[in-house]
């Protein structure tokens, strides 16, 4: 890990200057980015900056955390990430790899990725699939799953959070309205490996959370997920079945953030929605395997701030994604929680015992 952090400390500390968008002048000089400058005041000598109008100072590591306003471990993977410098593992580390999603061939993606879903061809009757099984759901049947996790009550009614009751009922009422093929290529029923008889994707006592699309599919309900109801039961959550491109969740205060503001990006809906109770505008991805190419173009218009799991495997995504912003030529920044969060929900939860 020493060794690691040496070779961090040895990058020509200029060339990251550079990176962060502070421009070096000839004399190794540079307009300091810690106080009001006139004048270039900040020195680079010795591979380490200071400056001589607000005596800030310190090295490569240092000037990334100062600027980026990151921790050690994020500045060093900040700097390691541009200058070729391997990240070592670090334990409870969970390979990723960032993937196409696989999209059905014949069938075209339910979900626009996000507000600009421009030519996008969409299955409208779809949604219409999705919008009648949340209505065959008891509105405040959501309210329980809410409670326990510390959002405001009327949270469930306000995003269409509901629980399934009878899957059997939803079925019967389904089939009365849509035809079997509709339901099986909304992803709303699934087919058993044996290939027996089709089933509702979700059983009892699920946690449906609808996700409202933006821009030409605005307010229309355009991905399912269910969320398992036993707090450790697996899978954590479930899907409409079919590979479809999984979209972005919005929130309804992100929803309102004009462009070239401020917008958290997060992994998964709760932690989108309890970063919106705590007044931060939330978007979030549907599992880090989610972050298209596609969505991170809808997103290029906001000042994206990083804001994944405060562990290894959240880092490691944030920095990944913070390049994957890069290349397509905007700067993504790595939010820290405050605290010892470990997420957003953590930090909720944190929030209000202390309140
Ligand atoms: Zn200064």
């Amino acid at each position: 890990m020493t060794e690691y952090y040496q070779k961090i400390r040895s990058v020509d500390i200029q060339k990251v200057a550079e990176y962060l968008g502070i421009a070096v002048t000839k004399w190794n000089k540079a307009i300091c980015p810690f106080h009001d400058d006139k004048d270039p005041s900040l020195s680079f000598k010795n591979n380490r900056y200071r400056c001589f109008g607000c005596g800030s100072k310190g090295s490569t590591i240092d000037l990334v955390m100062e600027v980026l306003k990151m921790d050690i471990p994020n500045a060093a993977a900040w700097i390691a990430s541009r200058f070729g410098i391997p990240i070592p593992d670090r334990k409870n580390s969970r390979p990723f790899a960032f993937t196409t999603q696989k999209v059905s061939p014949t069938l075209p993606s339910p979900a626009a990725a996000g507000k600009s879903s421009g030519g996008v061809k969409v299955e409208t009757q779809y949604f219409e699939v999705y919008e009648t099984f949340m209505s065959l759901l008891a509105e405040n049947s959501g309210e329980k799953w809410v409670k326990q996790r510390g959002f405001p009550e009327g949270l469930a009614v306000t995003y269409s959070i509901r629980s399934i009751y009878s899957p059997t009922l939803v079925v019967a009422a389904l089939r009365e309205k849509f035809s079997e093929d509709i339901l099986l290529s909304s992803g709303v029923l699934a087919v058993p490996k044996d290939k027996g008889a089709p089933y509702l994707n979700w059983g009892t006592g699920w946690i449906m959370l609808p996700i409202r699309g933006v821009g030409e599919n605005e307010g229309r309900i355009v991905f399912l997920q269910g969320r398992n109801p036993l707090p450790e039961g697996k899978p954590r959550f479930k899907e409409i079945s079919g590979g479809f491109q999984r979209p972005l969740f919005w929130t309804n205060a992100a929803k309102e953030i004009p462009e070239g503001e401020d917008l958290i990006l997060v992994e998964g809906i709760p932690d989108a929605l309890a970063a919106e109770y705590l007044g931060y505008p939330a978007v979030a991805i549907l599992g880090v395997e989610a972050l298209s190419d596609a969505i991170i173009r809808s997103l290029l218009p906001w000042r994206i701030k990083l804001a994944a799991d405060m562990d290894s495997a959240g880092r490691i995504f944030s920095v990944a994604a913070a390049e994957r912003f890069e290349e397509m030529g905007r700067f993504a920044t790595i939010m820290e929680l405050p605290s010892d969060a470990k997420d957003w929900n953590d930090l909720l939860k944190q929030t209000l015992n202390i309140c």
